[in-house]
């Protein structure tokens, strides 16, 4: 676990991200990772001096497996609510992934590909993971949950994908409508998702508009490092970069 600024903290391994962010000593978790992170998130609380139960809150980017994998569990144990974008609820609710943009199979002679895969395997990601109640937002909605994070949908690597943005602390957790290194390729930056993971990529670049114009202080990923520079200059580097 670090710290990013007051009050918000990486949790995860070099491979998949996910946070948690304190408000007046509860929490909310953006992002779930994947199930086999539950015992990383305790250790993590424990570090804070806190237990599950201090989660009020598990707000979801998209419903991509290693987004969603904890959620359950959290909203069992802590009687936490689920949130996702009313796009991607259905994904959430039953696990399954609507068709991709292009085939997972080129990249598998992709050493990062089959570290990624070895990964998820291990870490239970190759079975649907499902979260049996959520609650759906929209976009422009700010949520009544610790941080009160404003959702900017940003739809693309899947339909309902939103980036949260936590005014008062200054960050804004973008999932995966960018990733900083290309969790197939290993490709460093800030890019948009490889086309094997994505609904649309066309749509995730025409997105990238929205963020432009968002002040933050860190742009925090579901897969790479921090970027500190503004999003206007991630999402500059995106189009540079293009699509993977
Ligand atoms: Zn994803």
């Amino acid at each position: 676990m670090t710290q990013i600024v007051e009050g918000v903290h990486r949790l995860g391994t070099e491979l998949v991200n996910f946070y948690l962010v304190e408000d007046d000593g509860r929490c909310t978790l953006v992002d779930a990772a994947l199930p086999g992170y539950h015992g990383g998130l305790v250790d993590s609380l424990q570090a804070l001096g806190k237990g599950v139960d201090a989660i009020d809150a598990v707000v979801l980017t998209h419903a991509h497996v290693d987004h969603v994998g904890l959620a359950e569990r959290v909203r069992t144990e802590a009687g936490a609510t689920v949130h996702v974008h009313a796009d991607d609820a259905e994904m959430a609710r039953t696990g399954k992934i609507p068709k991709r943009d292009a085939s997972f199979l080129p990249y598998l002679v992709r050493p990062a590909a089959l570290k990624l895969v070895a990964h998820m395997v291990g870490n239970g990601g190759a079975r649907p993971t499902k979260v049996t109640e959520v609650s759906t937002f929209a976009d422009g909605d700010v949520l009544d949950v610790p941080g009160r994070p404003r959702v900017i949908a940003t739809p693309g690597h899947t339909d309902g994908h939103c980036v949260l943005l936590f005014e008062q602390h200054g960050v804004l957790f973008i999932g995966d409508a960018l990733c900083s290194r290309n969790p197939l390729t290993g490709r460093e930056g800030p890019q948009v998702m490889p086309s094997a993971f994505n609904a649309s990529t066309r749509r995730a670049l025409d997105s990238l508009d929205r963020l432009t114009g968002v002040a933050a202080s860190h742009l925090l990923f579901g897969h790479g490092d921090p970027w500190t520079d503004g999003a206007a200059a991630a999402v500059e580097r995106a189009r540079e970069l293009g699509p993977s």
